[in-house]
């Protein structure tokens, strides 16, 4: 992990990544120095990708002065680099914040919270940290269980080992199909015994891998 120090002066102009620029992460009191984390900005752009919207940062690096004169918590991440506050836009509209989570959770942020309808914030402090900001800073373990959002179907085979999204999806229609799995998105060997039981079940090809044909008997338990 590496935080990256900038002047505003100096380096504002520069891309960081092909759509983030320097100064988009400079702290609102026009101080000159920047901190920024590159893994940040690398997730940033994943984040980007999948949404298919532009980002904006409403605030990213924060000076210790800043952050206590704004109220923000002693021990942010901001101040480190490790943060940004965004609203996404897609065709001109903002992305609901809610959507902004789940995307996020998707990709594995380390922090994610919810700030508003309009606002989400992520970060890449080293351990996860999912919360609602909205609720007193609520924890978090499942953005899409939280808000009971479907999971989107997996566009590729999930096995064992796998981990997230994907395998949540797998997790909760198995339990539709009468398993009872803690749908935590990791493809362990409780899962694995479930998917193997389900498609015998089916007359499918026991492999325990949940590829098309696994998937496609899985979703006719809505
Ligand atoms: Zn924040």
């Amino acid at each position: 992990m590496a935080v990256e120090t900038y002047s505003l002066k100096t380096d504002g102009d520069k891309y960081l990544t092909a759509h983030f620029r320097v100064r988009e992460f400079r702290c609102k009191d026009g101080s000159d120095e920047i901190l920024i984390s590159t893994e940040l900005v690398d997730m940033l752009e994943k984040l980007r990708s999948k949404l298919d919207c532009s980002i904006n940062i409403n605030s990213g690096y924060r000076t210790k002065s800043h952050n206590k004169k704004i109220g923000g918590s002693t021990t942010s991440k901001h101040c480190k680099g490790l943060a940004a506050d965004i609203i996404c836009k897609r065709d001109g509209k903002i992305v609901p914040a809610k959507e902004v989570c789940t995307a996020a959770q998707d990709l594995n942020f380390d922090g994610i919270a919810l700030i508003s309808a309009t606002a989400t914030h992520v970060d890449m402090r080293g351990y996860r940290w999912w919360a609602d900001e909205t609720k007193n800073n609520k924890k978090v373990s499942d953005f899409y269980a939280y808000w009971g959002i479907p999971y989107p179907e997996p566009t590729a085979t999930v096995k064992k080992g796998d981990k997230g999204t994907p395998v949540r999806w797998v997790q909760n229609r198995l339990n539709k199909a009468g398993f009872k799995l803690s749908v935590d998105g990791s493809f362990g060997g409780a899962t694995d015994r479930a998917i193997r039981s389900f498609q015998k079940r089916e007359g499918l090809a026991v492999d325990g891998k949940v590829g098309g044909a696994t998937r496609k008997a899985l979703k006719k338990h809505a």
